[in-house]
């Protein structure tokens, strides 16, 4: 068993003191830290971009099978990809959490290197946060705060008629990743236990998508080469509820239309044989998976040159004018209408 230590051992002050005690701050833009009523920042002539999630366990996490190191990983990470979609670059991050005593100070060290990682390999700096008791399960709320240059954010609404679609990296991955760790735990949930033989789920050869869904990284690979490339995208948003919610949005505020090409739409290896394993359609995942946390963007048609020479950027479609609708265009040369199954509340 490893070591544990009641939180009420330290008391507020103390977590506090013990999450936040090595902190050195990397940007010029943070003036000051934890430890004073707020933090103080300094931007100067940047725009400045602010970003927020909350999750709560039991509705956006489940600690059966999500290590508390991964979860910090990805709540910081979510935030971090927030700024990116922007074409902004991120700064600054404050942390705030609520826990009951089922939680150790241990396991909220856990939490905060894995939101520590995905700091300092983004160039953020914590800055602050709350810390707060809950009656029932874990809830964390996190705010990213970043800057652009003026006039160089990029909003959902942009998008013009005949721009090109980008999607980076490849879809439908962290929905597999999902699926797989659902098919463990329903496993784990349906037999003994009482062997004692510790409980070893198969994920051999699945490893990428398992790393999908619990480390997702964002992107900010492919914001620096937009910028190196002088390409200013025209709209851009990250794919957190699947492709074909998050282009029915840029179109929408846009109001354009839009074509994509069902060949085009870029997916791994690991997720086509999963999803033939689960016997579900691959593109339907790759559309409506969620949890990807790549680019969605567009350019100018002028742009096409450029942009065909991005590393793991894929030209996926094109926009069209408003009253075409949103449509995928099937390997048959079908066209379907697009139809968002994202992410609906449960409420
Ligand atoms: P206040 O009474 O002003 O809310 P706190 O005692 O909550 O102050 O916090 C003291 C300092 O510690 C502040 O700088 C705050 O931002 C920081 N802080 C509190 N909780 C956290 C946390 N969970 N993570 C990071 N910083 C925190
Ligand atoms: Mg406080």
């Amino acid at each position: 068993m490893a070591n544990r230590t009641e939180i009420s051992e330290l008391g507020e002050f103390g977590l506090i003191d013990r999450l936040t005690k090595d902190l050195k701050p990397a940007n010029a833009s943070t003036r000051y830290g934890v430890g004073d009523d707020c933090a103080v920042l300094d931007y100067q002539d940047r725009e400045v971009l602010v970003t927020t999630d909350m999750l709560m366990e039991g509705v956006h996490f489940d600690l059966t099978y999500v290590p508390m190191k991964h979860l910090g990983y990805k709540s910081a990470m979510v935030n971090i990809s927030d700024i990116y979609a922007m074409n902004g670059t991120p700064r600054q991050m404050t942390v705030s959490i609520a826990l009951s005593k089922r939680f150790s100070v241990e396991d909220i060290e856990q939490l905060y290197e894995g939101i520590l990682l995905a700091c300092r390999q983004n160039g953020v700096d914590l800055v602050g946060g709350d810390t707060t008791s809950s009656l029932t399960g874990l809830a964390i709320s996190i705010t990213c705060i970043g800057e652009a240059e003026k006039g160089k954010a990029v909003y959902r609404n942009g998008a013009g008629q005949n721009d090109l679609i980008c999607v980076s990296g490849n879809l439908g991955a962290a929905y597999m990743g999902l699926q797989l760790l659902e098919r463990e735990k329903a496993v784990f949930n349906s037999t003994r236990h009482d062997d004692g033989e510790p409980f070893a789920p198969d994920f051999s050869g699945r490893e990428y998508l398992l790393e999908r869904q619990l480390k997702p990284e964002a992107r900010g690979d492919i914001i620096r080469q937009l910028r190196e490339a002088g390409i200013q995208p025209t709209s851009m948003m990250d794919i957190s509820d699947g492709l074909s919610s998050e282009l029915m949005h840029l179109c929408r505020q846009s109001h354009t239309g839009c074509s994509v090409y069902q060949e085009r739409i870029p997916i791994d290896y690991q997720t086509a044989v999963m999803a033939e394993e689960f016997n579900m359609d691959v593109y339907t995942c790759a559309l409506n998976g969620g949890e990807d946390y790549e680019l969605l963007f567009t350019v100018p048609l002028t742009d096409h040159d450029k942009v065909i020479q991005l590393k793991d950027v894929k030209l996926i479609g094109h926009m069209t004018r408003p009253e075409l609708g949103c449509h995928l265009v099937t390997r048959s040369g079908q066209e379907v209408e697009l139809k968002a199954q994202g992410w609906t509340s449960n409420l």
